[in-house]
Parts: structure tokens; sequence; C-alpha cells
């Protein structure tokens, strides 16, 4: 299951992120998902749950924000939601190649004390 080794460098970012600005906890971590970038938000909370204990995040929040798959179609000049691996344009049916929301998958915030 890739989504524990995805936390695990997660909260290793977190950590050194917390130890550099000298925190002793982790209050509250937020990653941003996206629906293409093939992780499970289910199997990531488990893998938290099942890291945090004895790090700096033993006792955070863990909140996870999903975001859809929008590509871009050149033809129209506008953006258009992505389904799993269809990537055609629903007003001119022309495929985009341009994914440009999806893959994402990083820390946007964390608090620290
Ligand atoms: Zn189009």
């Amino acid at each position: 299951m890739h989504e524990f080794s995805i936390m695990q460098s997660t909260l290793e970012t977190a950590t050194q992120q917390a130890r550099a600005a000298e925190a002793t906890q982790i209050h509250r971590l937020k990653v941003r998902v996206g629906k293409l970038s093939g992780v499970v938000p289910e199997a990531l909370r488990f893998a938290f749950t099942a890291l945090k204990t004895g790090s700096l995040a033993d006792g955070a929040e863990f909140e996870i924000e999903e975001v859809p798959a929008v590509c871009w179609c050149a033809n129209c000049a506008a953006e258009f939601e992505a389904t799993r691996l269809n990537y055609e344009c629903p007003r001119c049916h022309q495929l985009s190649g341009d994914l440009r929301r999806g893959l994402e998958l990083e820390l946007t915030a964390l608090e620290i004390s």
C-alpha cells in the first residue's frame, strides 16, 4: 500500500518543519490530494493513524482536501472536469493533453507550537 510511504514522507516533512521552528508538537496537518494522484484518501487517513503514534503529530488533526481533475481545452479555451482516464472535452470532443489539476499530493497546512 503506497499510501504508507507517502504518509511517512509527509510526516517526515512536517516533523522537519516543526523542528526547524523549534516546535514540539504538530496540531494540524492538511494535505491536498488530486483525484488522479492514485492516492486513496481513506488509506492515507489509516496510514496517518498508524504512523502518528510517538511522532510530533501524535494527537494532531489530519485533514484531506480532495481536488478534482481539471483539463484545459485549447480549442474552446475552457477548463473542464476530467473523469478517470477520459480527457475528452465535453463541448468539442477534442482530447486534451493538458491536465491542470488532479495530480496534486502536497502538504498545504501545518499548525505547530
Ligand atoms: Zn473543447
